[in-house]
């Protein structure tokens, strides 16, 4: 983060901060410069705050955008779950819950840019060096992808699902547009073990940095509904027919990438048929039984008293 600040700093926020706080006493080569100095704890919080914001909200409608037009199945909007106007629903739920996401997510990039947190920079230039920096990607996977398989179920439970996740759960056949959809708190709890590993697990900053646009992907492609893709079929890894598991019968599948936790949470169900054959996706016997199991099992799930609330 502290190159993409440098960046940002030299070629747009050094001029900007300088027009709206403009130092009298100091220019540099003639140029009036900003009374705001780069290094200034609230200077670096805003500067972050603009950059993320802008950056998570251009990531999220692009790729949400190409995989809707591209990777997901349209045929899952005549669901009988299928909300009505439920991609502009979507859509009007990430938008609003981004800026917010990122207000809570602020403090730990800031935290990196004063080198409070273990990232580090630098070309590797030993073999254990090396050795250290490709095997950060499955440390990173794995750590995440237990800390959000505790962090989704834990959000399950009745008495705090409704507080948190019920919102992600309006869609019951999402589109890749409910990637971010969520409660602001919700996707901030489930984006925590990103940050926590880079503050206790040493790791390259630019790994970091590609590692946290990936996790964005995925995010996305989980959510798309495609379950004809190449890796929908596999036992190890969670795919968008996983996923889709999840947001119909409720009680499944909670993991990000891997099918791992799930097991031994007792919590995995591997998608069959209904979910990899088209014909049988689209069939509406199928989508009906679907909608009703869907009612059924969060209502038992959460208390039919919940569930009506
Ligand atoms: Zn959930
Ligand atoms: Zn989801």
């Amino acid at each position: 983060m502290d190159t993409v600040l440098h960046y940002a700093d030299q070629f747009l926020f050094d001029s900007l901060y300088a027009k709206i706080w403009p130092s009298y006493t100091r220019t540099i080569a003639g140029h009036v410069v900003s009374a705001w100095p780069r290094d200034d704890f609230w200077r670096v919080n805003l500067s972050i705050y603009i950059i993320t914001v802008v950056f998570g909200l251009l990531l999220y409608l692009v790729t949400s955008t190409l995989s809707y037009y591209y990777v997901f199945d349209h045929d899952y909007m005549k669901h009988p779950k299928f909300l009505k106007n439920q991609v502009r629903l979507e859509i009007e739920c990430a938008l609003s819950a981004i800026p917010w996401m990122t207000l809570f997510t602020t403090p730990f990039f800031t935290g990196e840019i004063f080198g409070k947190s273990l990232l580090y920079g630098g070309m590797p230039k030993t073999a254990y060096d090396w050795f250290y920096l490709v095997a950060s990607v499955p440390s990173f996977l794995f750590f995440t992808d237990c800390g959000i398989y505790w962090f989704h179920r834990w959000m399950h439970h009745p008495k705090v699902y409704k507080y948190l996740h019920k919102l992600h759960h309006k869609w019951v056949v999402p589109t890749p547009f409910a990637s971010y959809a969520f409660n602001p708190c919700d996707g901030f709890i489930q984006s925590l073990p990103y940050h926590m590993y880079v503050y206790m697990i040493p790791m390259h900053k630019f790994l970091y940095l590609g590692l946290f646009s990936f996790v964005t992907l995925w995010t996305v492609m989980i959510h798309d509904g495609n379950a004809c893709e190449f890796i929908s079929h596999s036992e190890i890894i969670n795919t968008s027919a996983h996923h889709f598991i999840h947001h119909v019968y409720f009680n499944y599948n909670y993991g990000q990438y891997f099918t791992l936790w799930d097991r031994i949470g007792n919590s995995h169900r591997q998608p069959t048929d209904e979910q990899y054959e088209k014909a049988l996706r689209d069939d509406h016997k199928v989508m009906a039984r679907q909608a009703y199991d869907a009612n059924n099992i969060e209502g038992k799930t959460l208390g039919d008293k919940l569930k009506s609330q």
